[in-house]
Order: structure tokens, then sequence, then C-alpha cells
């Protein structure tokens, strides 16, 4: 393995170094490598919001860097310290991503410099309402066009104001609806969204456990059964990803990051109580029943399993990941580890799955939602009855003719899916497929040192080749 140092770059080139070194993998010309890295545009929004009877300022962006595929989709993000340079390496994180799940949509991005908790929900909703319209007015956000989701700071009730918004501006789209995904169930959202990010990440960890090879890299053995977990961030990916873990793989969370610090208990936290408090105390900080660390981050560094930074970018990076001992460092938030901290941690043998494939969930529930949107009608609406009917009938043939099923089958049978039931059948299924694609790619590609450029790699491939099919230029 390469032994050259690297100094710590800025999230866009940490991004676009993973870029270069996957691409040369492949046979790309060196024309199309170039589109494929650019943002193709970003737009920068200034505007005024009066507040208390004064004025305040607000800057935002909103960038797009492939536009291979139409809508082009990406969260928006709030948050006091969002940058351009920020929104722009995630915009194109979104292309990579869409891509390798076989999300057929371009990459985009949104961020506007606020801090949610330094204002109600009345001066959110107008702050939030003005940025979108100054989106709308330039189609940055539309349903064929342009569809933003949640990111950090921003969840359905941000969803739900942007998509009210652009319907009292777009009286006449009936799709209107489809211009945000994201959305609460009452105004035609997905179930499951909520969850999405988080259960995504589970699943792909689950995919990563079924095989020995993989496993074996990391040191690690049998399931996720009892393994020990920190988790950095218990927002909305960083709480499902851990609840569940915990509830459902039964791994036991031992560690849980937060702002203001972090708890730990080598016996294991329960995430739900910790919830709860964050919910009522705004952080960490007093929880009664695990020991508090002032110092979060240093946390990062404690004996696990498995690590999963949920919160923000640059959170492993090459002072501290020297000092990380978890085997296996599961990215649930976008660049939480930096270029250099990667070759670091390659070199002592810590495994990561990269944020690229681990947390598509989101866009992939978002994509359904997308769909649902469009058609105007929840999934299994018209078969769910249909499907239970035909099971009833066959049931009723197996036991006239003497075979008696057990009742849980009877009744798994006889209810039929829901819409959350589809929507984790095809969360489940994409992130399995990914995965079993990247890890062919990186065990049977020699010049492919990790997870990471395998998946980058891959997305560069079906990109590229969606340019090549239909042509570059318009
Ligand atoms: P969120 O705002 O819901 O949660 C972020 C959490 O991190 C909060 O609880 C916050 O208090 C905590 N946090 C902030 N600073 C911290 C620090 N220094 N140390 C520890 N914790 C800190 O955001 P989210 O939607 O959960 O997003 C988290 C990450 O996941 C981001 O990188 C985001 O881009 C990525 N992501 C989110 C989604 C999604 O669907 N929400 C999808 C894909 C990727």
């Amino acid at each position: 393995m390469a032994t050259t140092v690297y100094q710590e770059k800025s999230f866009r080139e940490n991004v676009n170094l993973v870029f270069d070194i996957a691409s040369a993998t492949l046979e790309l010309s060196e024309g199309l490598a170039y589109v494929l890295k650019g943002a193709y545009n970003v737009y920068q929004v200034r505007f005024p919001v009066k507040i208390n009877g004064k004025i305040e300022s607000f800057i935002g962006w909103r960038a797009v860097h492939s536009e291979h595929k139409l809508p082009t989709k990406g969260g928006i993000r709030y948050s006091p310290l969002v940058t351009q340079d920020e929104v722009e390496a995630l915009a194109a994180l979104m292309t990579y991503k869409c891509a390798l799940v076989d999300v057929p949509f371009g990459g985009s991005k949104g961020g506007l410099v606020v801090d949610p908790k330094k204002y109600d929900d009345d001066i959110m909703e107008r702050i939030t309402r003005r940025f979108a319209f100054e989106l709308i007015k330039k189609d940055y956000i539309n349903p064929a066009i342009n569809v933003p989701a949640p990111d950090m700071g921003t969840g359905p009730r941000e969803m739900a104001w942007i998509a009210d918004t652009y319907m009292q501006h777009r009286t006449d789209d009936i799709n209107g609806l489809g211009c945000v995904t994201g959305k609460p169930l009452s105004l035609s959202g997905i179930s499951g969204r909520t969850e999405a990010t988080g259960r995504g990440v589970v699943y792909g960890v689950r995919e990563f456990f079924r095989h020995a090879e993989d496993r074996e890299k990391a040191g690690i053995e049998g399931t996720l059964e009892g393994k020990s977990a920190i988790v950095q961030g218990l927002g909305n990916v960083g709480y499902h990803t851990a609840k569940i873990l915990e509830s459902e793989d039964g791994a036991k969370i031992i560690g849980i990051i937060e702002h203001d610090g972090a708890l730990m208990d080598r016996n294991g936290l329960s995430v739900e109580k910790i919830n709860t408090y964050i919910k009522e105390h705004g952080g960490v900080k007093g929880f009664p029943d695990a020991e508090y660390f002032e110092d979060g981050s240093a946390i990062l560094e404690e004996e696990c399993d498995l690590l999963v930074p949920a919160a923000l970018e640059g959170a492993i990076h090459m002072e501290n990941a020297p000092r990380i001992k978890a085997k296996l460092i599961a990215e649930a938030a976008n660049g939480p580890v930096t270029f250099g901290a990667d070759v670091i941690l390659r070199q002592k043998g810590v495994v990561m799955i990269p944020d690229i494939f681990l947390n598509a969930g989101g866009v992939i529930v978002s994509y359904f939602e997308w769909i649902k949107n469009l058609s105007h009608i929840r999934f299994g609406r018209l078969t769910r009855r249909h499907e239970v009917n035909q099971n009833d009938l066959l049931l009723k043939a197996l036991e006239n003719n003497g075979h008696k099923m057990p009742v849980d089958l009877v009744e798994k049978l006889c209810n039929g899916p829901n819409e959350l039931d589809l929507v984790r059948s095809g969360l489940d299924d994409s992130m399995r497929e990914a995965f079993q694609q990247i890890r062919d790619r990186y065990w049977s590609h020699d010049k492919i040192e990790s997870y990471r450029i395998a998946a980058m790699a891959i997305a560069i491939e079906k990109v590229s080749l969606s340019y090549q099919d239909r042509g570059v230029y318009p």
C-alpha cells in the first residue's frame, strides 16, 4: 500500500481525490472525466427576513452537480457552518450515490447558513418559505427538475413548508407534491422515509456481515448480535441506526457522542431513553444512567467493533485517525472520514463502509416517495387485498388436503404487505445489491484498495455510460 503522506484537504477536494483514484481504474476519456467531476451550476441567494422588527439577511446555495438524469436530487442543510464548497461536495456525492444504488436522479444539494436552534417555529417557517421561494423562482425546486429532501438541520416540517410554498406558486402543477421528498405522511410523504437513512445503514452493515471474507478483513466474527457500537450524532440518521442495531440486531450501543459531550456504558446504553433525554434537555449532559465525558470526540477513539459517525463531515481526520480502535467504520454521515484519515486507517487494518453507499437509504426511499407522488396512489393499494385473497385460497387448499399451517405464518400471509413493508423490502434489496456490486469490484480488482474506491468506480462507470449512451451535448 502507498505510504504517501497527504495534507488534510477540504471536503470538496477529498471527494475529488477519491474520484481521481477511482476513475484511474476505468478507461475514461479525459474530457468525460472533467465533465463528471465538476459542478454544473451553483445558485447563491441572499434574502432578507424581518425578525422581531429587525431585518436579518440570510445566505444559501443550491448546487447541481450532474444533470445526466432528471430531476436532480439532494437534501437541504441548515447549519451556521454550511459553505458553498460543502454544498458542492455534497451535490457531487449525490450524483455518485444515486448512480451507485440505481436511483435515476442527478446530484444536487442545498444549504442555508442558519442555526435552527436560534429561532422559534414561526420564524423558521418564514425563513424556509422565503428560501424556498427564491429557489422555486429559478427552478431549483421543481418535481421535474430539482427535488430537495431533508439533511442536517431539516426534516419533514421544513419539507412540508417547502411543498406548500411550491404549490402556492405553481397551482397548475398536478405533480406539485413531488417537488420535495421527506414530507409528513399527511402531505403525501411515504411510510418509512424518516427512518430510511438509518435503516439503510443497518441493511448495508448486515449485508457486510453476511460475507465471511469481508468480516475477516475487519477481524470480526459472527453476527451483529452482542457487537459493541459507538454512534456519533443521535439525530435523524444516528438515532434510527442506533435504535435498529440495538432492538433488531442485538448490538450493544456502548457510546453515544453528541454536540455537548458523550455517554459511555460498556454494558450497553438505552438509545430510547437517551433520545428522550436529548429532546427534553437539548443534549446528553446530565443524563443520569451513564458516564458522561465532556470531550465527546475522544470517545471516537474508544475500543469497539463498530464506529458509526452520523453527525458531521471530517469527524475522523489525520490527527485522530492513528488512535481509532474500531474494527469497522460505518459511514452514516456524509464525508465523516477525510481522505488522509482513510489512508491511515487502512494501514491499520480498519475497514470502512463508505458514505456514498451506506447512507443512500434516504435517497432510495425518497425515490419511492417521488414515484408515489407522480402516480398519486400509495404503494400496494391496488394489489394488497388481491394478494391476501390469493394467499387465503392457497391456505384453504392446503388445509383441505390435511396440511395444518403454523398460526404466525397464516397471519403473515393473510395480512399482505402494507406500504411500510414494501418500502423496507425495496430498501433492503437496493442496499444488498449495491454492496454485492461493491465487494465484487473490490475483491476482483488488484488496483482497488478499498470499498470506497470500488463504490466510486462503479458510480462513475454508470454515470459515464449514461452520458455516452445519450451523448454529452444536447
Ligand atoms: P440531524 O441534524 O438530524 O442530526 C445531527 C446530529 O448530530 C444532531 O443530533 C446534532 O446534535 C449532532 N451533532 C452536531 N454536532 C455534533 C458534534 N460535534 N459531535 C457529535 N454530534 C453532533 O442530521 P441528520 O439528518 O441525521 O444528518 C447527519 C449526517 O447524515 C449528515 O452528514 C447528513 O448529510 C447525512 N445524511 C443524512 C440523510 C438524511 O436522510 N437525513 C441522508 C443521507 C446522509
